[in-house]
């Protein structure tokens, strides 16, 4: 097999790097995720995203022993769920979440959500440092934390977070919070990329269009918008074509034409929770 083109990288606020496009396990089956990730290194993929809740760390822990890949060459995130904010339970949630992938350091721990009804995320971050102080994680962020809640946080540690990975797509394009974070060093993490599927993206005249003109997929202009807009990206597949397709995406570059069509996409629609419901 050639040898794939890697994804390029961003350097985080910290002085790590992390690839710009990766792939995500979001509700794929831990019976069937040593496979589906065993696919996407095949493919190309280094950078793995993950998260406790998801229940399948351990078959993202198999594929990667089984691959061979040198530990630095990949790029490993998990997440704390938010019943283990508790700065006590965040240190047990790392260590589990290590065991389970099979690792001593993940690239970058997130804290899944905001969780404002348990009022204790500053907490959770200061227990984030410490893990990061431990070697444990080798970046720390969010996900899910609206622009106040970032500031919070921001103010009391010693820490910025490297990205915010938030629901992010050309529906809902989070305007206000990238152009925050932006300004403050922190790299935006774009969940959902695809919409999940749940409204016709792919099927928009303006995606569609630039497909055409590039001989390429609807998916892969999508995923070119993201990493043209300077997004962090790991759009989810189950099908080896499909981790195949978004993958090949180096080749192309959409025009400022195209871009400007899909960012008028934007109506502040989102498909999943609002933050705030999520505790
Ligand atoms: P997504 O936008 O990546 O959509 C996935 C769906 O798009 C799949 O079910 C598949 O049917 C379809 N799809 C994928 N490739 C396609 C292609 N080439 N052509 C046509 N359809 C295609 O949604 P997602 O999985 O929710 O988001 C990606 C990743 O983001 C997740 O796997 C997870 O790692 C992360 N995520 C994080 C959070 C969070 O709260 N932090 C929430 C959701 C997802």
């Amino acid at each position: 097999m050639s040898t794939p083109t890697p994804a390029p990288t961003l350097t985080l606020n910290d002085g790590f790097t992390i690839p710009q496009l990766g792939f995500g396990v979001f509700k794929v089956d831990p019976a069937e995720t040593e496979r589906i990730v065993t696919d996407a290194l095949e493919v190309g993929y280094r950078h793995i995203d993950t998260a406790a809740i998801y229940g399948n760390e351990e078959g993202v822990g198999r594929a990667i022993a089984a691959s061979g890949i040198p530990r630095d060459e990949l790029f490993i995130t998990t997440k704390l769920w938010n019943d283990r904010q508790a700065p006590a339970e965040a240190h047990k949630a790392i260590d589990e979440s290590l065991a389970k992938l099979g690792l001593d350091y993940v690239d970058l721990y997130l804290i899944h959500w905001p969780a404002p009804k348990n009022g204790i995320y500053l907490e959770a971050w200061l227990a984030m440092e410490e893990i990061k102080a431990a070697g444990k994680a080798r970046s720390i962020g969010v996900s899910n934390f609206l622009v106040p809640q970032l500031e919070e946080i921001i103010a009391g540690s010693n820490t910025v977070p490297v990205v915010n990975q938030i629901e992010l797509h050309p529906a809902f394009a989070q305007r206000e919070i990238s152009t925050f974070a932006r300004a403050n060093g922190i790299e935006i993490e774009a969940w959902g990329p695809l919409g999940q599927g749940k409204y016709e993206l792919l099927e928009l005249p303006d995606v569609t269009a630039a497909a055409e003109a590039h001989g390429k997929t609807a998916a892969q202009v999508v995923i070119r918008w993201h990493l043209q807009t300077g997004n962090i990206v790991f759009p989810k597949s189950n099908n080896r074509g499909r981790i195949a397709e978004n993958f090949d995406v180096f080749d192309f570059e959409l025009t400022a034409d195209e871009m400007a069509s899909i960012d008028a996409l934007d109506s502040g629609k989102r498909v999943a929770s609002h933050p705030d419901d999520v505790n």
